[in-house]
């Protein structure tokens, strides 16, 4: 079983996978930094496991973070465009300038149009090299659109963007399950999650039973199971994505894969990490989080006012920190994190913590203490 350490970082909390006694790794997980703790702006640095390609949950004030990590960023989940959790954007930005790379982000409509509004407030007229490209997927009712604003153009899109209808609320990603869901903040804030690959593991006393000797078969069974799984209906069933009549040979047997993947795989579902920030406590959003949330190995969510203040955040779209305990409590998660506390309790934003504990033990905030 792997050990899970939090380390208080530079203003923010990481969580880091240390494996057991004996240096063994359990499931891969998610590192993450809120870059400004529970009371700046939103901006949560996220490392991806099996890749160096990072990731940024919302672009609040980032100067912070240093510049190579901000250039391993490639991809921005926005949760609205509201300025505290837009305004480090230019600096992101103007890391990853000079680097043919190609910036991803992600957010509510109008999003290609905020994110070009902002770059036309420079001036870009002398070296204009196939630098970074910034590519914009919004997410609207019934689609992505997608926008590609190439820095050798100026970031004036060079191309249509393309629209691609969404099937489900499922963001591809080379490295992680990203899933989204929409919520209530007068304009439409996003909520994301972030899931590691499953790993699929072996049971010896089944292949034992079926008189199968384990070898390098195994290996390839699993990644058409992975394979599969990735195509399954909400990437739960390893055997769904596969036909009937595939078959594997397995210690010199040619046998059906999809029974194989049965009789001998279980699946471990991969790391999750749950965004959940500026949003309305309604039934419907309350349902979407906890559905998002369900199981969530890391619950990062706003708590931003007290219940004697539930009036104001009702006025201003927002959550209070008992209502994220709640959403923690119904979606049974690991641990919670609150974050984004309004600055009137700067006597002792504790009492956040302490109201959102009454409703769900394991919560953390960071920077506050
Ligand atoms: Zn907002
Ligand atoms: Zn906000």
């Amino acid at each position: 079983m792997a050990q899970r350490t939090w380390n208080r970082g530079l203003g923010g909390i990481t969580i880091e996978d240390r494996g057991n006694a004996a240096g063994e790794r359990d499931l891969p997980m998610i590192g993450f930094e809120l870059v400004n703790g529970s009371v700046g702006d939103p901006c949560v640095y996220i490392q991806v496991p099996f890749t160096r390609a990072n990731a940024m949950l919302d672009c609040g004030l980032n100067v912070s973070v240093p510049a190579g990590k901000l250039l391993r960023v490639a991809d921005v989940f926005v949760s609205h465009a509201h300025i505290d959790h837009m305004i480090g954007f230019d600096w992101l930005v103007r890391a990853n300038l000079t680097h043919d790379k190609v910036l991803n982000v992600y957010g509510p409509a109008p999003l290609a149009e905020q994110v070009q509004s902002r770059l036309r407030a420079y001036t870009w007229n002398l070296d204009t090299r196939a630098w970074v490209t910034i590519v914009c997927h919004e997410i609207g009712d019934d689609a992505i659109t997608t926008t590609r604003l190439p820095c050798e153009n100026r970031f004036v899109p060079g191309e249509p963007p393309r629209v691609r209808p969404l099937a489900e609320d499922v963001i591809p990603h080379p490295h992680l399950r990203v899933r989204f869901a929409r919520l209530e903040h007068r304009i439409t804030s996003v909520a994301y999650s972030l899931q590691a690959p499953p790993r699929m593991n072996v049971d010896a006393a089944a292949l034992a039973e079926a008189g199968l000797a384990p070898g390098p078969w195994l290996r390839e069974l699993k990644s058409r199971a992975a394979l599969s799984l990735r195509m399954s209906p909400g990437g739960r069933c390893p055997e769904a994505g596969l036909p009937d009549d595939d078959r594997i040979d397995a210690d010199g047997r040619t046998l059906p894969t999809k029974q194989l993947i049965r009789d001998l795989l279980s699946v471990k579902e991969g790391f999750k990490l749950v965004y959940v920030t500026d949003t309305l406590y309604t039934p419907e959003t309350r349902e979407s989080i906890v559905d998002l949330a369900r199981n969530a190995d890391v619950f990062l969510c706003e708590g931003m006012f007290l219940t004697r203040d539930a009036d104001t955040a009702r006025s201003v779209y927002h959550l209070t920190a008992q209502q994220a305990g709640q959403l923690a409590a119904q979606a049974d998660v690991g641990e919670l994190v609150l974050f984004h506390f309004s600055g009137r309790y700067a006597d002792d934003y504790g009492a956040l913590v302490r109201e959102a504990r009454r409703e769900f033990p394991r919560v953390r905030a960071c920077g506050i203490d």
